[in-house]
């Protein structure tokens, strides 16, 4: 196999032209022999007609066969031509040159139709090298209503001389048009082929520290340019990846920092020589278990969001009613808006059947709720709206809280991002919020896998709402589609 291209299409390109000149040489070969052959069988032909209608001419003259012949024969000139005249018993009447019938074998008389000429190739009987051709008339001329065969020949040896010659030219002009023809290809396919070249030469010089480089695109606009923009595009979207990926491992470095610190003051501190209370010992260790537990969710909403951006959070699909999740979240939050003083609200369409992974679902309405109820201070009040329209459900949690400012409206979904929290916390009486900044981009994750959508809708007042659309079910002709329509 041949293993450039630069070599395989260089091949295929004389291959080709191999084909198309050899079979256009030799249909052109064949056209010329042809076409001389034609010309030579003319012109015997009309010495033969000649011939013919000379010697009708001497007999009506004199009226003897011999001496008729003969005298045409004299009057005629046919240079490179030897003509004779025979009876219809085949006796030689007249002959031009002499003894030129003795060199080409003669036709039987006999298989000759009258007034058709015969045209055939014949080798010289005294020198075989001469090939001749030769053409045979019969005919039977009146007012005598005697018979004559008219026979003409002339050598073939110029005119195959020169098909000799003009095969040679051919013979040397297909492996010189080829040669001239994969040469100039070798150098066009090298030219085409450049901007390839230099697009590989570049891409072995990108890796994942210069990410920002780009190939060259050629200024035509071909197929080329084409693959070069694409790879770049490609770049660009990995590139992006990349930084995203390293601002995630800064960012959750620094995040982590914190509850660390705190677990390792409070331990030194706790394990300095002084005599301590069981008390101290106690609040040391809820301090420690506190920051504990803001870790392992820490750990736990990044294991989600690496597997989410693996394309691992699978739909664990199932028949359920949205309803009832929805209200198990509320459950689930409401000891935490007990705690603040803050009424959850509900209104909820029963029954609505849905198809998707109620766990996850779950999850998104916990992330949402715990946000409205940590970011409203004590006192507060969150609602939540979950209905139908069309084929989708629509989820609003809605609270009077801080609200979100119309700077971070487009950020909040961003990983690890939070607004100002020591503004936060002065806006919710010290109230301590442990979030690290990941509950939204979660939530987020959670609703494009089911291929819905999770937004922050323009608030009335103070407050944020948060808008979740979920299709009601994720396959079609699904058990929920079949029972939702008949609803
Ligand atoms: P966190 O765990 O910090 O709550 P999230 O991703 O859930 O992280 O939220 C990101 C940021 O968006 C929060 O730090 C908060 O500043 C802001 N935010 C989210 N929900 C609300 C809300 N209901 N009201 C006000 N601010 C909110």
């Amino acid at each position: 196999m041949l293993r450039s291209a630069r070599l395989r299409l260089t091949a295929w390109h004389v291959g080709v032209l191999a084909l198309l000149l050899t079979s256009a040489c030799l249909g052109l070969y064949t056209l010329l022999r042809h076409n001389y052959y034609d010309r030579a069988d003319g012109v015997l032909t009309s010495v033969d007609t000649a011939t013919v209608s000379m010697l009708g001419h001497q007999l009506s003259e004199s009226g003897l066969d011999e001496l008729a012949a003969r005298d045409a024969v004299k009057t005629l000139n046919f240079p490179e031509h030897t003509l004779a005249i025979f009876d219809a018993q085949g006796d030689l009447l007249a002959e031009k040159p002499v003894g030129s019938t003795d060199r080409i074998p003669l036709p039987d008389a006999g298989h000759l139709t009258d007034g058709k000429i015969s045209l055939y190739t014949a080798r010289s009987l005294v020198n075989p090298s001469d090939l001749r051709r030769v053409a045979a008339l019969r005919v039977t001329l009146d007012p005598s209503g005697r018979s004559y065969i008219v026979v003409s020949s002339r050598s073939l040896t110029p005119l195959l001389g020169e098909l000799n010659t003009d095969r040679l030219i051919l013979f040397l002009a297909v492996p010189g048009g080829l040669l001239i023809a994969g040469i100039a290809a070798w150098f066009l396919v090298r030219i085409t082929l450049l901007p390839v070249a230099a697009m590989s030469e570049q891409a072995r010089r990108i890796g994942a520290e210069n990410l920002d480089q780009r190939l060259p695109v050629a200024k035509a606009d071909d197929e080329f340019s084409q693959l070069a923009g694409t790879f770049n595009d490609l770049l660009s979207r990995l590139s992006a990846a990349f930084t995203l990926q390293r601002q995630f491992v800064a960012d959750a470095s620094h995040e982590l920092r914190t509850p660390l610190s705190v677990i390792r003051t409070a331990a030194a501190v706790t394990l300095q020589p002084a005599a301590r209370t069981e008390q101290e010992y106690r609040e040391a260790l809820s301090v420690i278990e506190g920051q504990a537990q803001r870790l392992t969710r820490m750990v736990d909403d990044m294991f989600k969001l690496a597997r989410a951006d693996a394309g691992g959070l699978t739909l664990d699909l199932t028949t359920f009613y949205l309803d009832e999740v929805v209200e198990e979240a509320v459950r689930t939050i409401g000891v935490l808006a007990a705690s603040k003083e803050i009424a959850i609200t509900t209104l909820i369409e029963d029954e609505s059947l849905c198809e998707g992974d109620s766990a996850l679902l779950r999850q998104m309405f916990i992330n949402l709720l715990d946000n409205a109820v940590k970011y409203t201070p004590v006192g507060g009040a969150v609602e939540v709206v979950l209905e139908r329209e069309g084929d989708q459900y629509v989820v609003r949690v809605k609270d009077n809280g801080l609200g979100i400012s119309a700077e971070n409206r487009g950020r909040v979904f961003h990983r690890f991002f939070r607004v100002d929290a020591a503004y936060q916390r002065a806006n919710l009486n010290n109230l301590h919020t442990s979030g690290a900044g990941l509950g939204l981009s979660i939530a987020l994750s959670i609703a494009e896998t089911h291929r819905g959508t999770l937004y922050l809708d323009e608030a009335a007042g103070s407050g944020s709402v948060f808008v979740a659309r979920v299709p009601c079910f994720q396959t079609v002709g699904s058990a929920a589609e079949k029972l939702l329509a008949q609803v």
